[in-house]
C-alpha cells in the first residue's frame, strides 16, 4: 500500500487496485467494501465514483482511504467504519454496540406493517413494542410508516438505546417512541395492552456463532446474535412472556434463523395462547418471519 504514488491515482485506478488488494487478502465483498469506503472519504455516493472515475484523488483523500482500507483489512465491517447502514431506504447510524441491520429484517417490517394497516381502520391508536431494538430500525420505520402507532423500544443495552434514540431523532419520530432499558419485556408491567410485539432477537446457535466469519463474530455484539444452544433461548423466553402483554387479537412477529421456523411454530402452539402461526419467506426463500 505504501508503494502507491499519491498523485495520478484516479478514482478508477484506486478502486481497481484496492479491490484486488482486499480480495487477495481474503476480505469478503471486496468491491462493495472498496466502493463504500472510497465514497465515504470523498463525501459522495458509490454512483458518484463512476460518474467521476477519471478524477485524480488528493493527498488527504488518499490518506483517508488508506486508513479505512486498513480497518477493512482487519475484517471490520464497512458499516462500522462509515457508521452507516441503509434499511428500508433510510439511512441509519450504526456502532459496534448494535447489530448491523440486515436486509432480510425488512420482511419483519412488512409483516408488522400489514398488521398495522389492518388495525388502522378499527382504532385511532395502536401500541407496539420492538424488543431488542438495537439501532432502532424496526421501531423507527414502523413509527414513520404508521403515524397512529405508539411505539415502545426496549433493549438491555443502554448504548443501543442511545443510538436508537439518535436514529429516531434523525428521522423525526423521537417524540413518538418510548425508549426503555430492560431484559426483554421485564421492564414493562404485564398488562394486556399492546397490539403488536416485533422482535429480531438473537437466534444464532452458539456453536454456529463460534464459526461465524471474523467480520461478524469479532465485531458485532454477541448479545444480539448468540441465542444459546439451539439458538432459541431468547425467543423461547419471549414467546412465554408475550401473551401477558398482548391484547386479544394482538400479533407477535419474530425473525428466526434458517431451519428454525418449525421449532418456533411449535413453541407458539405449545403455549396455547396463540392461534396457528403464519410463516413468511425472505428474498432467499428462507422461512424468516413467524407470527
Ligand atoms: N441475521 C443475523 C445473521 O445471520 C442474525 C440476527 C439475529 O440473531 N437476530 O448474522
Amino acid at each position: 500500500m505504501t508503494s502507491a504514488p499519491s498523485t495520478a491515482w484516479t478514482i478508477l485506478k484506486v478502486l481497481r487496485w484496492s479491490c484486488s488488494y482486499l480480495e487477495a487478502r481474503g476480505v469478503s465483498e471486496p468491491r462493495p467494501s472498496a466502493e463504500v469506503l472510497l465514497a465515504h472519504c470523498l463525501g459522495g455516493s458509490r454512483l458518484d465514483l463512476y460518474l467521476h472515475y477519471d478524477q485524480p484523488l488528493g493527498e488527504n483523500e488518499l490518506s483517508c482511504y488508506k486508513k479505512l482500507l486498513k480497518r477493512r483489512l482487519a475484517h471490520e465491517p464497512t458499516q462500522y467504519i462509515t457508521g452507516r447502514q441503509e434499511f428500508w431506504s433510510l439511512d441509519f447510524l450504526v456502532t459496534p454496540a448494535v447489530l448491523i441491520p440486515r436486509p432480510e429484517t425488512e420482511l419483519l417490517v412488512e409483516v408488522a406493517a400489514a398488521y398495522l394497516q389492518g388495525q388502522r381502520a378499527e382504532e385511532t391508536s395502536v401500541r407496539l413494542i420492538d424488543v431488542g431494538t438495537g439501532s432502532g430500525v424496526l421501531a423507527v420505520v414502523l413509527a414513520k410508516e404508521h403515524p397512529q402507532a405508539q411505539v415502545t423500544a426496549l433493549d438491555q443495552s443502554w448504548e443501543a438505546l442511545c443510538l436508537a434514540r439518535q436514529n429516531a431523532r434523525r428521522h423525526g419520530v423521537e417524540e413518538r417512541i418510548r425508549f426503555i432499558m430492560g431484559d426483554l419485556l421485564a421492564a414493562l408491567r404485564p398488562e394486556a395492552q399492546f397490539d403488536l410485539i416485533v422482535s429480531n432477537a438473537p437466534y444464532v446457535p452458539t456453536a454456529e456463532w463460534l464459526r461465524l466469519p471474523s467480520d461478524i463474530k469479532d465485531y458485532e455484539p454477541r448479545l444480539a446474535l448468540d441465542g444459546g444452544g439451539d439458538g432459541l433461548d431468547v425467543i423461547r423466553r419471549l414467546v412465554q412472556a408475550a401473551p401477558g402483554y398482548l391484547k386479544a387479537g394482538g400479533l407477535l412477529a419474530l425473525e428466526v434463523g434458517q431451519g428454525q421456523s418449525a421449532a418456533v411454530e411449535q413453541l407458539l402452539a405449545h403455549g396455547g395462547a396463540f392461534t396457528p402461526a403464519e410463516i413468511r419467506r425472505d428474498f432467499q426463500y428462507i422461512p424468516r418471519v413467524v407470527s
